[in-house]
């Protein structure tokens, strides 16, 4: 999928074809997050471009900006340019596009060409020519470029009938309104330069409003003692690769706006910034004197760039990229949960006659979402449980580290034992919730003031508080920032902790504080002391602390870990996308 006008068609390809391998490429450059931010419509604009397996951009700075927005307005996270998009994996890379060097290289050894360029130099003779070349458009800085020109002429009368600029503008969008009235500005201005400072044998500018055929275009390439290309944004500009790959004798210069993406590869030409008139004035300058020696060196060092990295690498990078796409994103592959053990789980489900599953929720159940009051049980997740407990052989364990308040309330309804606060309370099944330990909570009012100068100083960070632990969560807070605070206030913390016997754990996008005492294994086990005890134990979880669930059930148990990480669980699964489709399998097995 190529461009802009198609952002939102990833997706729709998607939901049509799940299994298709999707690549978009954008040809233009991707806004800043700070800018993106205005569109009423960005989330969904990231949601179409992230219905792809493999996202492209010209350059690493607009693959940032991706990142970086979807990121902030959708809180996707991304481990090396890789984002989890539900249980697909999708990559987003820098593909700068190249030029098909050979052909503008060796254009001067056409007849046509040929022609043309003594028909160009007989009408110059010994004026330098600075060449500007663009599509008619806002974003090209034509405005700008003419005032700097005119700007230029000004303040150097002793190169007046010296040099001249050709400069051609190619029709582009002519229906458009603001485009008429673009063109009308430029006639104007080209008009007012020629008239300010032509004489009879010359004119500072030749202007032409069409396009130009390639004999025409590559030997303007070929003679033309200078480029001239400052727009004021621009996706790549082929037009400064091509006329680099046309310079067969080495002789030109090249000035380039800062704003283009190609001045990430080409670090030799002349970068300006497209808005400061004196900053192309004295490149000009610089450009009519630089020796023929500086202007070689300069030219050899970025011709060997553009013929290695053509538009032929570009696109087999691209489609190699796409093809080598790995589904599969769990680091231990061997643990991935095959269909082969997906069928040993079920017929040990059908044999068995007591059954435990311990089922985390955040993640595991549900998706972490953005604000965490979201992160509610919807219909689906209501149903598959609401099967598994028909079943009287099941005991349906939920365990969490919310509130114990918020557990009830959600399934209050179901037949299932609730483990709430990591572990602190059990709630077995219609009995009401109890403690394993005797725990202190008197330690919390020594932390909370601690926390609570965080909060002040990270807007979008709030506490949680539960009976036995205190929680920071900087799930809604910058994510940079975030990260440099938690580091800061794991610091501050460990000091106290140490003397309270209380542990600080991470989970995800949280920091928690709590009594050594807590934790899941501990619940888990006071399950399984029941005499009466299962021959079929299922576990599914998330979060790092899971894996002290996992360590300590017994051999016979299938312990599965959702996510990507290594973990102490026998196997992995991707996501709670299919998490809910085993259950809903082995419930109907
Ligand atoms: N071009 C053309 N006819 C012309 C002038 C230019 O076909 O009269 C081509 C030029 O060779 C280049 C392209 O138009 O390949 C312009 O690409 P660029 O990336 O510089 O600008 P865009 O139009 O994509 O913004």
């Amino acid at each position: 999928v190529h461009d802009y006008q198609l952002m939102l068609l990833p997706q729709m390809i998607r939901n049509k074809f799940p299994n298709a391998k999707i690549g978009y490429f954008h040809h233009i450059p991707f806004p800043s997050f700070e800018i993106f931010r205005l569109l009423p419509w960005s989330s969904e604009i990231i949601s179409g471009l992230l219905g792809s397996d493999l996202i492209g951009f010209h350059t690493f700075s607009y693959v940032r900006h991706f990142l970086s927005s979807s990121q902030r307005i959708l809180g996707y996270e991304n481990t090396f340019g890789k984002i989890m998009v539900g249980d697909r994996l999708v990559k987003i890379d820098s593909f700068p596009m190249g030029i098909d060097y050979d052909k503008y290289h060796n254009s001067y050894q056409l007849p046509e060409v040929k022609k043309q360029i003594a028909e160009i130099k007989k009408n110059t003779g010994d004026k330098k020519i600075i060449l500007s070349i663009d599509r008619l458009d806002y974003t090209k800085g034509l405005v700008e470029r003419l005032e700097a020109y005119d700007y230029f002429l000004k303040n150097n009368p002793q190169y007046h009938e010296k040099i001249v600029l050709i400069m051609i503008a190619v029709p582009s969008r002519t229906q458009i309104e603001t485009y008429h009235d673009l063109k009308s500005n430029i006639d104007e201005l080209v008009g007012r330069i020629n008239g300010k400072y032509s004489s009879i044998s010359w004119d500072p500018i030749w202007y032409m409003f069409r396009s130009v055929p390639f004999e025409q275009l590559t030997a303007m390439y070929n003679v033309a003692d200078i480029a001239l290309l400052t727009p004021l944004r621009d996706g790549m500009n082929l037009i400064a690769k091509e006329y680099l790959a046309a310079k067969v004798n080495n002789k030109g210069n090249l000035i380039l706006s800062e704003m283009a993406g190609v001045a990430e590869e080409l670090g030799e030409a002349i970068i300006v910034n497209p808005n400061n008139k004196d900053q192309i004035a004295d490149a000009l300058q610089e450009a009519l004197i630089l020796s023929i020696e500086e202007q070689s060196e300069r030219i050899t060092a970025m011709q060997h760039r553009l013929k290695r990295n053509n538009v032929f690498k570009w696109a087999n990078d691209f489609v190699e990229a796409l093809s080598n796409i790995d589904r599969s994103v769990i680091k231990d592959k061997s643990k991935l949960l095959t269909d082969p053990i997906k069928e040993q789980i079920f017929s040990a489900y059908k044999k068995s006659k007591k059954r435990i599953l311990f089922l985390n929720y955040d993640g595991t159940l549900v998706s972490i979402t953005k604000p965490r009051s979201k992160a509610v049980p919807d219909k689906e997740i209501m149903g598959i449980l609401k099967n598994l407990v028909k079943d009287t052989k099941n005991d349906v364990v939920i365990f969490s580290a919310r509130e114990k308040e918020i557990m009830e309330y959600w399934f209050h309804d179901l037949d299932v034992t609730l483990i709430a606060e990591h572990g602190v309370w059990i709630k077995d099944h219609k009995s009401p919730w109890k403690t394993i330990t005797n725990l202190d909570n008197k330690w919390k009012a020594e932390i909370i003031p601690i926390l609570e100068a965080y909060v002040d100083r990270t807007p979008g960070s709030f506490i949680v508080e539960k009976d036995y632990s205190l929680s920071w969560h900087y799930r809604m807070t910058d994510q940079d920032f975030a990260s440099v605070r938690i580091n800061e206030l794991i610091d501050t913390l460990l000091t106290r902790v140490a003397n309270l016997d209380l542990g600080i754990f991470e989970g995800h996008k949280y920091l928690e504080i709590k009594s050594l005492e807590i934790n899941k294994s501990r619940a888990a086990a006071y399950i399984m002391a029941d005499p009466e005890s299962a021959d079929f134990i299922v576990a599914l979880g998330d979060d790092s602390s899971d894996d002290e669930l996992f360590k300590i059930l017994p051999e016979n148990a299938f312990t599965i870990k959702v996510g990507t990480s290594i973990t102490a669980a026998k196997y992995s699964l991707v996501s709670h996308v299919e998490v809910r489709k085993l259950l809903k399998e082995v419930s109907s097995t």
